[in-house]
């Protein structure tokens, strides 16, 4: 007897699997992988295999077979990934599976898988060539359709029903045996935006060569199996990259380049496209349906065997995966926030040594944990020894705000660019004002659901929650003392955009953030549309920072240096190092040099400092030992607890039960931080545990197993709960 040990795809949490199902001879083929319907309490329901066994505890009668063997499967690699993740990351089973499915079959009794489109095609046969010089009996559209497919191999059915032979005509046409008729498939393919700078074939530097030698090294078995590329901005990092993933295609493999986010970053999916041709997939959400499910397939049938996406390309369907490239290796975006809360860094070193693959992590600002954890390589200038651009820190504790939101270096180097040369303006605030408050009692206009400023936009003339979504007009008067003066504070996109549009005009200004994508359908046309102005400047949020490479881009200013620098979080101080040296990074890439002003309340702070002086490797070095003093990664992990609820006193008591729950269960080294309450969202109540480990699985299976328990279970009713390893 075989029997399959079998994962449902399900939601609830309650249903653990596997399940025994007896396989009957008709399903011999099934393995693990295979995607089956099973019968599941009188429901049908999607499920995986992830193991083959000869015997099963149950007594044979108490079996049931599958219902149907699907016609799509998943790797065994990438089954064992998905129940890795999940695992990991405190999930399901099936949630972790569901991140290994082919596209379209999510969840649910019915998986509503894409299809493959196909295409009515037909060709000419000899004997209707023979009609056509012959001079036999043809109706005038026959003629028509029969000359067309002379001058072709194959014409497509729209094509011909648009030159008047549709499908009655075609087939009276093949009845008689002059055309023959078959159906194709079409892809679907991802069009590719090509912005910025390209790469035409270019012979690598010294440096770049020496990179490439080692990870081919690497490739080949000799020396490590994960390297961190550390290159400074604009030092040819893609095109290391490119030859890595070359050497690997030579030798038979796979790759997958992971990106950001691929809005933010058209022009490495550009340059991958244009460099390797059909070969490359792109997998993002982004795509139709259809085409997520062709290049799945592309991918899943070797015809495609390189891919590039987002942190869920990860997941691609590639067998003898020989590298996994991430790019910008810090960015946050990394890290999933639903369930399962995976980071695609470490599900790619898990994949990378499951296939025996070598792991390229690049970026000019790496992260602490890696840059102490992986071996290096380095490239160390810009291409063609073009020097990193100066950064000037402009002290904003002299400026008053009734001077406007830029300091008056920053104000003239805008006004004086010239001749097509480009800015890039970066403020980390959407809208037009962050913060509105009366000047009679000080009473700040928040949001009626969150703890949060309500955001001044100029677009709709309202006031907006960045965080839920609630929109107001604007107070005519003070809500707690009926003042008429209420003063903006601060400046967010919109107003900069304002400022510097007068500045720079007749030039243009490009904007940049969430409202202005949603409303001119996506970042690549933005900036594309920068790409092809004549000077002009590009204002935005962080967005803008991201590895975008024009060569006009001769000034970067960075409004608010300190806004990443104020968030309560270990990580402030990375991210802000990595935002300025990104930004400084955008500038200076081409003939015009560049200049780089950044301004601050906070000059002497640690990132800043180190920023502007383009040395990662002595914040890196600072940054770690402030690190180790305090426990925190990669000196320690780091798994959260987070609850949420409508009530505060019951969340109050619930976090208050889970702390004395947890702090028992966690292994003796390990330390509980909180219940600290974070900003209230969307009505709801927030607390966070964190739990300091040096045992991170360990702990995470007993912080699992201790909120499973019935005692903390009744004071979880109405509570949202959440548990995230290596929260970002
Ligand atoms: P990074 O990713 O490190 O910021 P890029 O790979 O974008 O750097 O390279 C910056 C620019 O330099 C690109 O326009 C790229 O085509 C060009 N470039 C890279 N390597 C070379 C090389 N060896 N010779 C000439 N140009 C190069
Ligand atoms: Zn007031
Ligand atoms: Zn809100």
């Amino acid at each position: 007897m075989r029997i399959a040990k079998v994962e449902p795809i399900t939601t609830t949490r309650a249903l653990r699997g596997p399940f025994d199902y007896r396989l009957p001879e008709t399903m011999a083929d099934a393995g693990v992988g295979s995607l089956l319907m099973v019968p599941f309490a009188n429901r049908r329901m999607l499920g995986v295999v992830v193991g083959l066994a000869a015997a099963s505890e149950l007594p044979p009668e108490r079996l049931a077979e599958p219902i149907e063997v699907l016609d799509a499967d998943v790797l065994p690699d990438l089954v064992d990934l998905g129940l890795w993740v999940a695992e990991r990351y405190c999930s399901t089973p099936a949630r972790g599976l569901s991140l290994v499915l082919p596209p379209g079959y999510g969840g649910g009794a019915r998986p509503r898988a894409a299809r493959a489109r196909t295409e009515r095609r037909a060709a000419i046969t000899d004997a209707g060539r023979a009609a056509l010089t012959e001079g036999s009996r043809l109706g005038a559209r026959q003629r028509i359709a029969l000359e067309l497919l002379a001058a072709a191999d194959e014409v497509s059915g729209p094509e011909l029903t648009a030159a008047g032979a549709g499908a009655d005509v075609m087939r009276r046409l093949e009845e008689r045996g002059l055309v023959s008729q078959g159906a194709t498939e079409v892809r679907r393919r991802p069009a590719i935006t090509s912005v910025g700078a390209k790469s035409a074939g270019v012979s690598l530097s010294g440096a770049q060569r020496r990179c490439v030698e080692a990870i081919v090294g690497s490739l080949d078995g000799e020396g490590p199996r994960e390297w961190l590329l550390h290159g400074v901005t604009g030092s040819g990092k893609t095109e290391v990259y490119l030859a890595a993933i070359e050497a690997a295609l030579e030798r038979g493999r796979t790759a997958i380049l992971l990106v950001p986010e691929i809005g933010l970053t058209p022009q490495t999916l550009g340059r991958v496209a244009s460099r390797l041709g059909d070969t490359v997939a792109v997998l993002h959400s982004a795509l139709s349906e259809g085409e997520r499910f062709d290049e799945w397939r592309r991918l899943r049938s070797g015809e495609a065997r390189v891919c590039v996406g987002p942190r869920s390309a990860v997941f691609a369907p590639l067998a003898d995966l020989g590298l996994i490239v991430i790019d910008e290796e810090h960015d946050s975006s990394y890290k999933q926030e639903g369930d399962p809360r995976y980071d695609a860094r470490a599900v790619a070193a898990r994949r990378a040594a499951g296939a025996g693959a070598v792991l390229l992590a690049g970026s000019a600002t790496p992260r602490p944990e890696s840059w102490e954890t992986m071996e290096r390589l380095s490239l160390p200038e810009r291409v063609d020894g073009r020097p990193l651009p100066p950064v000037e820190l402009l002290d904003m504790r002299e400026h008053s705000p009734r001077a406007g939101p830029l300091h008056p270096v920053a104000r003239d180097a805008l006004a004086e660019l010239s001749d097509g040369a480009k800015a890039i303006v970066m403020v980390n605030r959407r809208g037009y004002s962050p913060h509105l408050s009366c000047a009679a009692c000080g009473e700040a206009v928040s949001c009626p659901s969150c703890d949060v400023s309500l955001v001044l936009h100029m677009a709709s003339g309202l006031l907006g929650c960045h965080h839920c979504g609630h929109s107001e007009p604007p107070p005519r008067e003070c809500p707690s003392c009926g003042s008429v003066s209420i003063v903006r504070h601060g400046a967010g996109t919109e107003r900069i955009e304002r400022v510097v549009a007068e500045l720079i005009a007749p030039a243009r200004v490009f904007r940049l953030d969430a409202d202005a994508v949603a409303r001119h359908g996506g970042h690549a046309e933005v900036l594309a549309a920068f790409d092809a102005a004549e000077g002009g400047a590009l204002v935005g949020t962080q967005m803008v920072a991201k590895g975008h490479d024009f060569p006009d881009v001769a000034l970067s200013v960075l409004v608010d240096a300190d806004s990443t620098l104020r968030y309560p979080d270990f990580r402030a101080e990375e991210r802000t190092f990595s935002l300025i040296a990104q930004l400084a990074g955008r500038s200076g890439r081409g003939e015009r040099g560049g200049r780089v002003l950044v301004q601050t309340l906070a000059p002497d702070a640690v990132p800043i400092r180190a920023a502007a002086a383009h040395d990662a490797p002595g914040f890196l070095a600072g940054e770690l030992e402030r690190r180790r003093a305090f426990g925190y990664p990669p000196f320690a992990s780091l798994v959260a607890v987070e609850i949420t609820g409508p009530d505060e006193r019951r969340l109050i008591a619930a976090g208050d039960a889970i702390a004395a729950a947890v702090g028992p269960a966690i292994a003796k080294g390990s330390e509980l931080l909180g219940p600290a309450p974070r900003f209230r969202r969307r009505n709801r109540y927030r607390r966070r545990i964190l739990v300091k480990t040096l045992e991170p699985g360990r702990d995470a299976a007993a912080i699992g197993a201790a909120l499973g328990d019935p005692g903390i279970a009744s004071t979880l009713r109405g509570i949202t709960l959440a548990v995230d390893v290596d929260p970002q």
